[in-house]
């Protein structure tokens, strides 16, 4: 599944939904809004599975402890490389592979998550240092595999067990070269949120992003890139820090208002915050075609 991924498979991984399965695979006659939903969205047929799970693309589900969760974690992001990390990074731009960009930000929030076992908290299964529950049980990786190819980003639960899924699967990914029209695309990027007006906020930056020449992106892709800059310290904000320096329990982790949904810490970040060019010397001081 590495320099092609076939078409046919991708259009299937695109509709496949942990939800739908489940409901599709009910005893019991569905509730109306379940009936609905499966109207609206379909679901997977057994064959279309089968197809996609030889295709790499779909996996069995699962049972997993956390603290096995958190060891794969480790293990994984030690044999993950910067340079491999973002090269793949840069080349999602042009190569059309939303999945080579999917692992930045997993890889980040493993630069400060504390190596620990299960620690009891209030949330009675739940740990207090990540969030993640003591065991997951009927974990369906399939779900996070379809986020890695339709935003190229860690969905919204950002726990040991997404994680450890994602490095995996982007350990599997062969190196690439970015060309130049990547870095063209990533320095415009930088030039607009650095340029941008002091009081524009994350849901703004599409408008402007989307007029770079090349840069496709829908506004939930924009949305899952702004927040993986977010996550590896590129934007942040003086008080709400990304993952270089600080690991905050993405579980706990505050939000600037109750209706904001947008992840931590770029949900906090304005124009007037600028770009962290320490954050940003970091990843890609390497590369002489980034302006720093
Ligand atoms: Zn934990």
């Amino acid at each position: 599944m590495n320099a092609s991924v076939d078409k046919k498979a991708l259009k299937l991984l695109a509709k496949y939904s942990s939800i739908s399965q489940s409901y599709s695979r009910s005893i019991r006659p569905l509730e109306p809004h379940e009936q609905r939903w499966i109207d609206l969205r379909g679901f997977s047929t057994d064959e279309e599975f089968e197809y996609l799970k030889e295709q790499g693309l779909a996996f069995d589900s699962l049972d997993m402890e956390h603290d096995a969760a958190v060891q794969k974690c480790f293990e994984y992001a030690k044999q993950c490389k910067k340079p491999h990390v973002t090269d793949l990074f840069l080349s999602s731009f042009t190569a059309e592979r939303l999945d080579f960009r999917s692992g930045f930000a997993p890889f980040a929030i493993m630069q400060t998550m504390p190596e620990h076992g299960f620690t009891k908290s209030s949330a009675p299964g739940y740990c207090a240092i990540c969030s993640a529950a003591a065991v997951y049980t009927d974990m369906d990786p399939t779900d996070w595999n379809v986020d890695r190819y339709k935003y190229g980003s860690i969905g919204l639960l950002k726990v040991p067990y997404v994680i450890q899924f994602h490095l995996a699967q982007y350990l599997q990914l062969a190196q690439q070269k970015p060309t130049v029209n990547d870095f063209r695309i990533f320095n415009a990027i930088l030039d607009i949120l650095q340029s941008v007006d002091a009081k524009t906020k994350p849901k703004d930056l599409h408008k402007h992003l989307k007029r770079i020449e090349g840069f496709k992106a829908t506004n939930d892709q924009c949305r899952v890139l702004v927040e993986a800059l977010g996550i590896a310290s590129i934007l942040e904000t003086e008080e709400h820090k990304g993952y270089l320096t600080r690991y905050i329990n993405p579980g706990l982790a505050p939000s600037k208002s109750h209706s904001s949904d947008w992840a931590y810490p770029v949900d906090f970040w304005t124009g007037a915050d600028g770009v962290n060019r320490k954050a940003l010397a970091f990843w890609f001081g390497d590369y002489p075609e980034i302006r720093l």
